[in-house]
């Protein structure tokens, strides 16, 4: 059965053709600038060549149709029609505390979907566009719903909870969510095969390092803990978000610079992390990587930062686990930087890791990149958010869930 993951932004849109059986990649490509002049569809069957198409796409219905034409192609599309699709999965940012898995999307799941727009402004209504775009062109496709907050609703009360007046929690469901669930699931799903061990028995920090960064401590397969919050801007110091800051800031900047919340807001979610301690040097980690090894002062400055917040964040994670049997890297920076890897890992000898330095140059693999010793493994696993979709997607419209 192929699997069509989609992943709606309010403006652009990604998608996946899976065959769920072999878990094989048929095709893959992203709509851009939907709804603004000078869209574009981007298409590329697998093995093929890239195609971008520009074409006006007034709403997502328009882009959603634009894709499947694309797959449906007579010359080079990967379909012969829509019964080839045999199930869409979307990727949902924000389930709240209604969703601790993938769910087949119906009436009631969209308003749940809906009722959670108030903690994902951004993102749930755009997802939401997405699932009625597809249910109206493809209306006998079965759809599902994966969020993203979906892994992290294990984590126990002491670790969702703010220490702020309980009744903010009742009232309004102020608490800790989590993001990049897929993402933490899968990679430590993967970590437990690549080490041969039931994913039962092991403690595991995944390190999931890219624009967005968040970590996640992984004890005996359910998540205990993770550094994003109610909203993405909590935890680790990111590309452009500040991470972890006293909340007192927000009112001495507003004193010092007359910028109401919303606007202190945004300079913190798009004018800080490694761009803003960097003095607007980049919020790209290539860029930071080639700066800092030239010897540029905002450069290391904004790596030294990052780099103790992951320090930070292995050191809390492990503590509250008793210990920690595998450290993983994923996403952008965390599956391409050896340099950033062996920085972090320099601060982790108390654990008696020692890098092996010819695997921690080798990419796009799932590997081992710590001598073996008494202390924990470390491992780079590239991260597969679309294919945990389509696996999960199918898990739900084959009955196996
Ligand atoms: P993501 O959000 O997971 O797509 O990750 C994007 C981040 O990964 C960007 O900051 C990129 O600069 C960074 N990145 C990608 N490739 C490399 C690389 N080879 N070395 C360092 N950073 C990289």
């Amino acid at each position: 059965m192929n699997i069509l993951v989609i992943n709606c932004g309010s403006s652009s849109l990604k998608f996946q053709l899976i065959d769920a059986q072999s878990e094989k990649l048929i095709a893959k490509g992203l709509c851009e600038r939907i709804g603004i002049d000078g869209s574009r569809l981007v298409y590329t069957p697998a093995g093929g060549k890239k195609q971008i198409t520009e074409a006006e796409m007034k709403d997502h219905t328009a882009a959603i149709s634009l894709v499947l034409k694309a797959l449906m192609d007579p010359e080079t599309g990967a379909v012969k029609d829509l019964s080839e699709i045999g199930a869409v999965g979307h990727r949902i940012v924000h389930g709240g505390e209604n969703f601790s898995k993938a769910t087949l999307i119906t009436e009631d799941v969209k308003k749940a979907i809906a009722d959670c727009s108030d903690l994902a402004p951004l993102h749930n209504p755009a997802n939401l566009i997405g699932i009625e775009a597809c249910e109206a062109l493809m209306p006998s496709v079965p759809m599902v719903a994966v969020f993203d907050t979906a892994f992290h609703q294990t984590m126990p009360e002491e670790s969702y909870l703010y220490a702020l007046p309980y009744h903010y929690y009742k009232d309004y469901r102020i608490r800790r969510y989590g993001f990049h669930g897929t993402s933490h699931e899968y990679v430590s799903s993967r970590a437990a095969a690549v080490l041969g061990k039931p994913i039962e028995e092991l403690k595991i920090i995944v390190c999931h390092l890219g624009n967005g960064a968040s970590i996640s401590a992984v004890k005996y397969g359910k998540c205990v803990d993770t550094s994003m919050g109610l909203t993405p801007l909590e935890g680790l110091v990111m590309g452009t978000r500040s991470g972890d800051i006293d909340p007192a800031i927000v009112e001495f900047i507003a004193n010092k610079e007359g910028k109401s919340v919303s606007e202190i807001l945004r300079v913190l979610n798009k004018e800080s992390g490694v761009y803003g301690v960097s003095d607007g040097f980049s919020s790209d980690f290539r860029d930071l990587e080639d700066a800092y090894e030239a010897g540029n002062e905002n450069a290391k400055r904004a790596m030294e930062v990052f780099i103790h917040s992951v320090v930070k964040y292995i050191g809390a994670y492990t503590a509250e686990m008793n210990g920690v049997d595998a450290i993983c890297f994923t996403a952008g920076v965390g599956e391409n930087s050896p340099i950033i890897r062996d920085r972090i890992l320099q601060h982790l000898t108390y654990m008696n890791i020692t890098i092996d330095e010819v695997a921690n140059h080798k990419r796009g693999e799932e590997i081992v990149i710590s001598n073996p010793g008494p202390g924990p493994n470390v491992l780079v696993i590239p991260t597969n958010e679309e294919l945990s979709i389509a696996r999960q997607t199918y898990a739900i419209v084959a009955g196996e869930n």
